[in-house]
């Protein structure tokens, strides 16, 4: 069975980051829709112009254009082993527009994982976090042991805060979230398919081996 995965959870319960280790583990591909936007961000194309815009509000981007971004990636060779969708559904439309790709790509089954962690802890982790200009690391202040110094290339000086971490953005990407995206996860819970909930205040390398330990017995690897 093709590996076919999607991740959810509120902006910062460290889907990202669990969503890598996952790819790399099953060698499939990491599609983050967030790093793709960001790219077009730093490239300037037109869609990164319009995304820069309300990225920094803290919206969403519209469903037309994650959608055509979504249909392309999917379709490319590197997603032919496999994929961890990161990013993406976000709203109910999206989610039906997904299964309309998928039908395309005569490839139905897919498996959601669910990373829950509550409110106060995402607006602390968040708020605590700094994004390297020079590497493009997102990086925990705690990780950070010399001031102004990359812990991950090195370079000095390069450590910003990301507009979308600042806490009145947070607090309305969660709301979005909330009023969004949570009906998707009720969306997929009428469809019989496989979805895996843990506990996303446990350790990065805790919650990995509960989501790899499940997707063992379910992919048979
Ligand atoms: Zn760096």
């Amino acid at each position: 069975m093709k590996k076919q995965l999607l991740i959810f959870g509120a902006p910062g319960v460290g889907k990202g980051t669990q969503a890598k280790l996952i790819a790399d583990k099953l060698e499939i591909a990491h599609i983050s829709t967030g790093d793709i936007l960001r790219e077009a961000v730093s490239k300037e194309t037109e869609m990164g112009k319009l995304a820069k815009v309300i990225m920094e509000k803290g919206e969403l981007v519209p469903d037309n254009i994650m959608i055509g971004i979504v249909r392309d990636t999917l379709k490319e060779d590197k997603c032919s082993n496999g994929y961890i969708l990161d990013g993406f559904p976000r709203t109910v439309k999206q989610a039906e527009m997904l299964d309309e790709i998928l039908k395309e790509l005569n490839s139905n089954d897919i498996c959601l994982i669910n990373i829950e962690v509550d409110n106060k802890l995402i607006i602390q982790r968040l708020s605590n976090r700094k994004m390297c200009t020079n590497c493009g690391s997102i990086l925990s202040i705690d990780a950070i042991e010399e001031p102004e110094r990359c812990p991950k290339c090195k370079a000095v000086g390069k450590l910003i805060k990301r507009k979308d971490d600042e806490v009145e953005v947070i607090k309305n990407r969660l709301e979005i979230y909330h009023n969004l995206t949570e009906p998707v996860l009720s969306y997929y819970k009428k469809k019989s398919i496989k979805i895996i909930s843990v506990d996303g205040s446990k350790t990065i390398g805790d919650v990995n081996l509960t989501i790899l330990r499940e997707l063992k017995g379910y992919y048979n690897i």
